[in-house]
């Protein structure tokens, strides 16, 4: 996808392994920490990490409604685990900060104690089978509107899509496969 430029939101988390992800992708992909760039990208990674830090971060560096200006653009935005959480309208149970760019409810660290951390064999929707490491990973309890499943496991739904926004409650940027990276490339 030549000339098309992805930022990974750098404040937190795990950002560099999305950015290689993106290059082996062969696409340009930068680290974003200022309005100046994320004005200048045409798509936009949330990563994992921990989304009450990231929320935070967004806040105080007031670019929360930097990315919400782009978002109303129409500037594509995926998040992951904990940028899974930032993109929902609804965290059950918590009033943290979020974008509250799709019509999901999420849970967090909803897998418990025991599994927190855990792979399995995804099957999604237009791409087949893929890899999932969930690491203390949320899950999506609900969607309404146009937010579309695009993938469950064991009954959770852990990927949704939206328009130009796509959640995944697992790590694509930890396996080989660069089947969603590729994917949002197209978005
Ligand atoms: N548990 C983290 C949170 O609630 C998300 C974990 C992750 O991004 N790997 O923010």
């Amino acid at each position: 996808m030549a000339g098309k430029k992805i930022g990974v939101l750098a404040l937190q988390g795990a950002f560099i392994e999305h950015q290689q992800a993106f290059e082996r992708c062969g696409a340009e992909c930068i680290q974003v920490r200022s309005a100046k760039e994320i004005a200048e990208v045409d798509g936009l990674v949330i990563p994992g990490g921990e989304s009450t830090t990231i929320g935070r971060l967004l806040r105080e560096y007031n670019l929360g409604s930097v990315v919400l200006g782009r978002a109303a653009q129409g500037l594509p935005i995926w998040g992951t685990c904990a940028g899974m959480i930032l993109l929902a309208k609804d965290i059950a149970d918590s009033d943290q900060y979020r974008l509250g760019l799709m019509d999901i409810r999420v849970k967090r660290n909803a897998y418990g104690r025991q599994v927190d951390s855990f792979e399995g064999e995804l099957d999604i929707v237009g791409l087949g089978p893929a890899r999932g490491v969930f690491i203390r990973a949320p899950y999506v309890e609900a969607v309404w509107n146009e937010a579309k499943i695009l993938c469950t496991y064991q009954d959770r739904i852990v990927m949704v899509e939206q328009g130009p926004y796509l959640a995944t409650a697992f790590h694509p940027e930890l396996t080989d496969s660069l089947d969603i990276h590729q994917y949002f490339l197209q978005m």
